[in-house]
């Protein structure tokens, strides 16, 4: 997940700029219409695909993997959150051992509480 954030970053960075910089090559209407077409393109949709992409690769763990059903497990960073290790489909961190059953709760939250 910190991939599609730090890449769609990467790509506001630059293609913001640019759009700013044609600014003075065209009327105001067209410059807003080929500047929101241009950052849905360059930004919004590449974050789309590859957030699809991401839930399509790790499918397997979210949905059918023993850490999918273990309180320790980040279903949005694909994480175990005890072992602070991605578990694939073929890894678990703990071998099974550290499981515990209940939904995805942050070890933070429950030393707040
Ligand atoms: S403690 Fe074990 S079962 Fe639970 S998320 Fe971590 S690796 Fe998976």
């Amino acid at each position: 997940m910190g991939e599609i954030i730090f890449w769609t970053l990467i790509r506001m960075a630059v293609l913001m700029p640019l759009v700013w910089a044609a600014q003075p090559y065209m009327n105001y209407a067209t410059w807003w219409t080929c500047g929101i077409a241009s950052l849905y393109a360059g930004i919004l949709h590449p974050a789309i695909i590859h957030y699809r992409w991401y839930l399509e690769k790790n499918k397997n763990v979210l949905d059918a993997s023993l850490c999918s059903s273990c309180r320790y497990f980040d279903r949005t960073a694909v994480l175990c959150l005890l072992h602070d290790s991605h578990p694939t489909s073929e890894f678990l961190p703990c071998d099974g051992l550290d499981w515990q059953p209940g939904t995805s709760v942050s070890i933070t939250k429950e030393a707040d509480e």
